[in-house]
C-alpha cells in the first residue's frame, strides 16, 4: 500500500458538507445521504459513520452488496436500496433489514414470497418495509401516479411487507431553464397525486421523499418528509445550481470538494525535438524539453479523453499532460532545465484546495465531457483512498 497514486479523503470536509445540509434541511426534514458507488468513489463507511454521528439515519446504496459492506461495518442506520434486485439476493434484504424501492406486482410478489418463507424458516412474525417508487418522469424506474393505488394495496395486504415510504426521482432539477424547471414542478405535482392516491386507499404513505442534490438547493417548496443528497455530501454543486447562483438567491450554504487524487513523479527524461511521445504519436516535441512520467492512467480513472487539455499540478503549478494516457501511466511536459520539478515530487490531479491542487473534479469533467459525478466515481480500487 506505499503506491504513489492515491485518493486522499479529507475527513473535515466530508463532515463540513453533511453539517452544511443537515444546517440547510429543516430539522423535520429527514436525511437519506446517499453513498452509492463506494461514497460516490469516497469510501461509503467513512461517509456513512459520519453521517450517523450527525444523527442522519437513512442511508441510500444501489446494490445489496454495497448494503451488506456498511452492515459489516456496523452501520445501523436505515439503508435504502435505490435499484432493482434479482431474486437471489432478495433473502439478505430481510436478514440485514435493507428497505428495497419496489413498483411492479411482479417484484412485490417475489418479496412477499421471499418475505413469508424468510419469517417461516427463522421463526419470526415481523414486517418488513418497502418504498414505492413513482416514475413521474424521470423515465426510469417507478410506476405511474394512478397506479400507485394498487401496488400499495398489494404490499399493505400481505403478511410480511409494509408501506415504509414513497418516492420518485427528478430528472432535470439541476437545470435552471424556465422549460426544465416547469419540468421538475410537473414531475412534484405527478408525485403529490401518487402520495394522494395512497391515502385514498386508506394507506399511510409512509416517509416521502423526492429532491437531489439539485432540488434541495433550489426547490425547497418541494421536499416533503426527506431529501436524498448524493453530490453535495461529496463536495460539488450540481450543474446550474452553483455556489454563485445559491448567493445570489441569499442563501447560507458552503461546499468543500472532499477528494485529491495524486501521485509522484517517477521518472524525468529529457527528449529531442521531433521525438514523440506515447501511443499513437498524438504528440511531437517541438524543441528539446523535459518529460516527467507518471505512474497514473485511464486503468486508475484519468480518462483517455482528459488529453489533450488536462494540466497537473507541481510545487504549486500546472504542467500540461501530453500525447494519450495510457493505461497505467502518463507524460508531462516540464519543459527544458526546469530546475522546480524534481524526481519524487508530488502530483495532483484534482482535488480541494488545501491539497494544492489547482483543478477540481468539476474541471476535469469539462474537459472530458461529463460530470464530477463520472469523475469521482471512476477512480478505480486499485487507488488507495488515505483518510486524512
Ligand atoms: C443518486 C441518487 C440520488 C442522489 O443524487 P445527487 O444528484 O447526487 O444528489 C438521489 N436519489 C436517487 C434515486 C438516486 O439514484
Amino acid at each position: 500500500m506505499n503506491r504513489c497514486t492515491k485518493a486522499t479523503i479529507y475527513k473535515d470536509n466530508l463532515k463540513h458538507n453533511l453539517e452544511q445540509i443537515r444546517k440547510y434541511v429543516k430539522p423535520d426534514v429527514k436525511i437519506c445521504v446517499a453513498v452509492k458507488a463506494d461514497g460516490y468513489g469516497h469510501n461509503a463507511v467513512l461517509t456513512a459513520q459520519l453521517a450517523e454521528e450527525l444523527g442522519i439515519h437513512f442511508l441510500a446504496v444501489a446494490t445489496v452488496d454495497e448494503a451488506l459492506e456498511l452492515r459489516n461495518a456496523g452501520i445501523k442506520a436505515n439503508i435504502l436500496l435505490l435499484s432493482i434486485c434479482t431474486p437471489p439476493e432478495m433473502n439478505d434484504l430481510f436478514e440485514y433489514n435493507i428497505t428495497p424501492l419496489v413498483f411492479s406486482h411482479e417484484y412485490i410478489n417475489l418479496l412477499i414470497k421471499t418475505s413469508d418463507l424468510f419469517c417461516e424458516t427463522h421463526n419470526v412474525n415481523k414486517k418488513f418495509k418497502v418504498h414505492l417508487a413513482i416514475d413521474t418522469g424521470m423515465g426510469r424506474i417507478g410506476c405511474y401516479a394512478d397506479e400507485a393505488g394498487e401496488q400499495a394495496k398489494l404490499i399493505s395486504d400481505s403478511e410480511h411487507l409494509e408501506l415504509g415510504g414513497m418516492c420518485t426521482h427528478f430528472a432535470v432539477s439541476d437545470s435552471l431553464t424556465d422549460d426544465n424547471q416547469e419540468y421538475t414542478k410537473k414531475q412534484y405535482e405527478q408525485f403529490k397525486l401518487a402520495v394522494q392516491n395512497v391515502k385514498d386507499c386508506g394507506i399511510n404513505p409512509g416517509i416521502c421523499s423526492c429532491a437531489n442534490s439539485a432540488a434541495i438547493l433550489n426547490n425547497d417548496d418541494m421536499l416533503f418528509d426527506m431529501v436524498r443528497p448524493g453530490i453535495i455530501t461529496y463536495g460539488y454543486y450540481p450543474d446550474d445550481i452553483t455556489e454563485q447562483y445559491l448567493k445570489s438567491k441569499n442563501k447560507d450554504f458552503s461546499l468543500k470538494p472532499v477528494l485529491s487524487l495524486e501521485t509522484k513523479v517517477v521518472a524525468i527524461k529529457h527528449f529531442y525535438k521531433g521525438q514523440s511521445v506515447s501511443y499513437g504519436r498524438t504528440f511531437t516535441c517541438e524543441q528539446d524539453t523535459d518529460i516527467a512520467v507518471l505512474p497514473i492512467g485511464y486503468a486508475d480513472g484519468l480518462l483517455r479523453r482528459f488529453s489533450p487539455g488536462l494540466e497537473v499540478t507541481i510545487n504549486g503549478k500546472n504542467y500540461p499532460v501530453v500525447g494519450r494516457i495510457c493505461m497505467d501511466q502518463c507524460m508531462v511536459n516540464i519543459g527544458k532545465n526546469n530546475k522546480e520539478v524534481k524526481l519524487w515530487d508530488k502530483v495532483l490531479i484534482f482535488g480541494p484546495r488545501e491539497s494544492g491542487a489547482l483543478n477540481t473534479a468539476d474541471d476535469l469533467a469539462k474537459l472530458g465531457n461529463t460530470i464530477s459525478y463520472e469523475v469521482l466515481t471512476s477512480i478505480t480500487k486499485r487507488v488507495q483512498r488515505v483518510i486524512e
